[in-house]
């Protein structure tokens, strides 16, 4: 499309790229070959963009794939991985117009009994891997005078439990994080957007309660945390919790539309967590939270 316009005054006017919208939004999303990612890949298809999906297990995306979805390996920790991931989806499309930072676990243990290597990993995935593929995506955007960043936190991001410190500090930090980076972007004018999802029916929860239960398997919090993951498996798999392709509709409101709000908070217990911990002083809170990790 020509960036030459000819205007109502008679003139030929030369448009800047950024007024340039592409018919076509390329989207990258990290995590795609489970749960949020591979719903929200899936449905972004289905809205004509061209998407890719990427993540360590390529072969659980076979059926992205033929669906027409394109399929990269992706290990967020590793910067050749990343490089090599976003430096593809450049060179096939030309450019990227929305980054999704999808990908992420949870790493659930009392911080004593959770070694620091582990909590490093866990910040590495959840934090610096989001920070990662933002760095390689940037000058692209920036090229292009517009994109948009999607990251996706948690209600655990703005409320706590016990023995998710480490899940908390990476989303708690991702939400500062990306909170400051909307101000360093608007001026290219590149959207950083926050989708805090609530609790979500994926394998996450496997993830994160293995690790709780086998971290504090014969040490003192061993009972505690058997009562708290209890809980919680018995609220993942009930049908309360909010299905990945719900979920997913709001991804994609927050990767296409127009203007975007800041952060999108949706999906079981995410409204009422947060209002809880506005309304309450703390120490209510911390009660309240004991009291619902023994029902
Ligand atoms: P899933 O376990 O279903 O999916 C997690 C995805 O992250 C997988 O595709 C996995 O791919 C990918 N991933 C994990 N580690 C890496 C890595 N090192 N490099 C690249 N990809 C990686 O969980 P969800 O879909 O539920 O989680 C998606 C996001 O939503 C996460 O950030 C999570 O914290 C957040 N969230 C989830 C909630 C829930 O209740 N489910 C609630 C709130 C937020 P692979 O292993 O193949 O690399």
């Amino acid at each position: 499309m020509s960036p030459w316009r000819l205007l109502s005054d008679g003139f030929l006017h030369f448009e800047k790229m950024k007024t340039v919208q592409p018919s076509i939004p390329v989207v990258l999303i990290t995590g795609a070959s489970s749960g949020i990612g591979r719903a929200t890949a899936r449905q972004l298809h289905e809205r004509g963009c061209r998407v890719y999906g990427a993540a360590r297990r390529v072969e659980r995306m076979a059926d992205l794939q033929e669906a027409g979805i394109g399929v990269l390996p992706l290990d967020v920790t590793r910067s050749e991985s990343a490089c090599a991931c976003v430096e593809a989806v450049v060179e096939r499309e030309g450019r990227i117009d929305v980054l999704i930072n999808n990908a992420g676990y949870g790493l659930y243990g009392a911080v004593e009994d959770v070694s620091l290597d582990d909590a490093r990993r866990q910040l590495e995935v959840n934090l610096i891997g989001p920070a990662l593929m933002t760095q390689l995506v940037l000058p692209y955007m920036r090229r292009q005078g517009r994109g948009r960043i999607v990251n996706v936190s948690s209600m655990a991001g703005k409320v706590y439990t016990a023995y998710g410190a480490w899940y908390h500090a990476s989303k708690f930090g991702l939400e500062g994080w990306s909170d400051s980076l909307r101000l360093e972007l608007k001026p290219f004018g590149i959207d950083v957007v926050l989708v805090e999802p609530g609790l979500i029916r994926t394998p996450w929860a496997d993830t994160a309660l293995d690790h709780l239960e086998q971290s504090a398997r014969k040490g003192v919090y061993h009972a505690s945390a058997q009562r708290v993951a209890g809980v919680m498996r018995r609220l993942y798999a009930s049908r309360l919790g909010t299905t990945p392709d719900r979920l997913a509709r709001t991804m994609v409101r927050a990767a296409l539309t127009k203007h975007p709000r800041d952060r999108y908070l949706t999906g079981f217990l995410a409204r009422p967590s947060v209002l809880v911990r506005r309304l309450l002083p703390v120490s209510w809170l911390d009660a309240f939270i004991r009291l619902i990790e023994r029902v």
